[in-house]
């Protein structure tokens, strides 16, 4: 099943190239009163939610996905975690170019460790990337976003698959420089999900999937997630260790080799194997 948020707070079903907007559906959720549970309450309840939605989606009339804006499919992650130098032709490229890249270069991606983003960076692809410091140099980084399903904590590798919800594609745009990680990859709009999320049912193995970038028509990024060095079972198994995950909870697992600089009026077009393809507009913050 694909679900979109789009047009502000609608939830969408997408099949083939159309939206049923299921949006009724919300009503279904709990009411909630102060303080709110960490986490995503759409994400948490997806499994209640599911036959409702393919029974709305079913009567719905089909929106041309062309005719929406896509929102992040997640409103309201608790954390945005973000695994580094987890490709080893991306690591080889950070040591052809020290004067961009993060200091720590040197590190495995287990000596670096994980690094988190601010939620409030997170937007959808029909949003777009807002270059805030256009002076300063931002890069595009696609990898495969994994969007936790339930609270986790020390879940092992081999059980790590069950509590995904979904994956989406992903985007971890970072302003080059010598800050802290975590100033760098969380300025508005530096997160980028979308343009859905495939539920995890339909992607039994997200350790072989396949994925470009391009920019304005040109080949960036290419990749396969087969050629993870932490995989994406390691990955969610090794954050469960340092943080309680809730519901909604994203993972970027890393990007491959071919990142480089965007600015305003450039156009990432985004493509993934069992996820789909996006197009992400860059623009001059306001
Ligand atoms: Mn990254």
């Amino acid at each position: 099943m694909k679900l979109c948020r789009f047009n502000g707070n609608r939830i969408g079903v997408v099949r083939n190239t159309s939206v049923h907007d299921v949006t009724p559906v919300l009503q279904e959720l709990p009411a909630l009163r102060y303080p709110f549970p960490f986490g995503d309450q759409f994400i948490a309840n997806l499994d209640m939610l599911r036959p409702k939605m393919e029974a709305l989606a079913d009567r719905a009339p089909g929106l041309p996905l062309g005719q929406v804006q896509l929102f992040s499919p997640v409103a309201n992650p608790s954390k945005i975690i973000g695994t580094p130098a987890n490709y080893h032709a991306h690591v080889a490229e950070t040591h052809r170019d020290p004067a961009n890249f993060f200091a720590g270069r040197d590190k495995s991606v287990r000596e670096q460790g994980l690094f988190l983003k601010a939620t409030s960076s997170l937007v959808g692809t029909g949003e777009g990337v807002a270059v805030r410091f256009p002076d300063r140099r931002t890069d595009h980084e696609i990898e495969l976003g994994v969007i936790i399903g339930r609270k986790t904590g020390f879940v092992p590798p081999a059980d790590a698959l069950g509590v995904v919800a979904g994956y989406a594609i992903a985007l971890d745009m970072v302003m080059r420089g010598k800050e802290d990680r975590s100033l760098r990859k969380s300025l508005e709009s530096y997160a980028v999900l979308g343009p859905w999320m495939v539920t995890a049912d339909e992607i039994p193995d997200p350790g072989s999937l396949s994925f470009t970038l391009h920019l304005n028509g040109e080949l960036r990024q290419s990749a396969n997630t087969r050629d993870m060095i932490v995989d994406v079972r390691e990955q969610i198994s090794w954050a469960s260790s340092l943080y309680t995950l809730y519901p909604g909870d994203i993972i970027m697992s890393g990007t491959c080799d071919g990142v480089g600089p965007v600015k305003p009026g450039d156009v990432m077009s985004l493509s993934f194997d069992a996820i789909g393809k996006a197009e992400v507009g860059v623009h001059a913050a306001e």
